[in-house]
């Protein structure tokens, strides 16, 4: 979820076919809902974009950096299916790719500072601090209906009352609460949201 998230300006300047299907079954990856074929079309389809964008990009050697951003963005949505992390560093550290000169990077300063907040709110690791605990406990029915929505509509405004709605029932969890009601912004796979959902790997261990 880092990587699709992170690589959005990236894929807002590079209009091909087959990074926009890697991304939707990326997506559809993470929640468990893309079988093995659909990955491997996907794959296929990444592949002749990689030649394509390498073409026009050597074609191109003293060209601007736009030209390398094809290239530079299928290799990283391929490991995104093989190897997660590794897509995730290609995307923020500058490649060179054939081309023998200047590293080109894929997204811009600012971009890949934005990417630290992006650790913060997929990962809550921006603090010193270990995890506070959570209780399964906080995740009532009413908790549950609303982070759901929140996470299928991809709307955030909700984030308040789902703080109020884990207070309600005693959660002291106050780094999820300081989170729901700061200033966001949220993307989908924000770690409270995530958590009161049971999803992913942000879960702390409950205490014993
Ligand atoms: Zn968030």
């Amino acid at each position: 979820m880092f990587t699709l998230t992170a690589a959005k300006p990236a894929l807002d300047r590079v209009h091909h076919t087959a990074c926009r299907t890697a991304v939707e079954v990326g997506w559809r990856l993470a929640e468990g809902a893309a079988s093995a074929n659909d990955v491997a079309v996907t794959l296929e389809g990444l592949r002749a974009a990689w030649e394509e964008g390498l073409e026009s990009a050597i074609h191109y050697y003293e060209a601007p950096p736009e030209l390398w951003a094809l290239p530079r963005l299928v290799n990283v949505l391929t490991l995104l299916f093989n190897e997660p992390a590794e897509a995730a560093r290609q995307l923020l550290v500058p490649l060179s790719i054939v081309h023998p000169g200047q590293p080109v990077p894929l997204l811009t300063p600012e971009e890949t500072r934005n990417c630290c907040w992006l650790v913060r709110e997929l990962f809550n690791r921006g603090g010193v601090g270990p995890l506070l605990p959570w209780e399964n406990a906080w995740q009532t029915e009413t908790a549950v209906a609303l982070a759901a929505q929140i996470y299928a509509s991809g709307e955030f405004s909700a984030m308040p009352i789902l703080a109020d709605a884990l207070q309600d029932v005693g959660c002291d969890n106050v780094d999820a609460l300081i989170h729901c009601r700061g200033p966001g912004p949220h993307v989908r796979g924000c770690w409270v949201v995530d958590l009161v959902l049971g999803k992913g790997m942000n879960r702390p261990p409950n205490p014993v």
